[in-house]
């Protein structure tokens, strides 16, 4: 995935904003990582290139 669509993404809990922390990128490409909400502090992994923002409500 590249970076410049991280603010075109939400929280699929909460709708909130989402950081990106990169752990192996190349070139304009993510590969792994982690998007964390800056709302819910749900954390979301980035594992090959795709993020994985499924709704985690553990608390219902
Ligand atoms: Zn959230």
């Amino acid at each position: 995935m590249k970076s410049d669509i991280v603010p075109m993404l939400a929280c699929p809990n909460c709708k909130g904003d989402l950081e990106i922390s990169i752990s192996n990128q190349q070139g304009q490409d993510i590969l792994e990582g982690e998007l964390t909400c800056l709302q819910c502090h749900e954390i979301f992994p980035i594992n090959e290139g795709i993020p994985n923002l499924l709704p985690t409500n553990t608390n219902n």
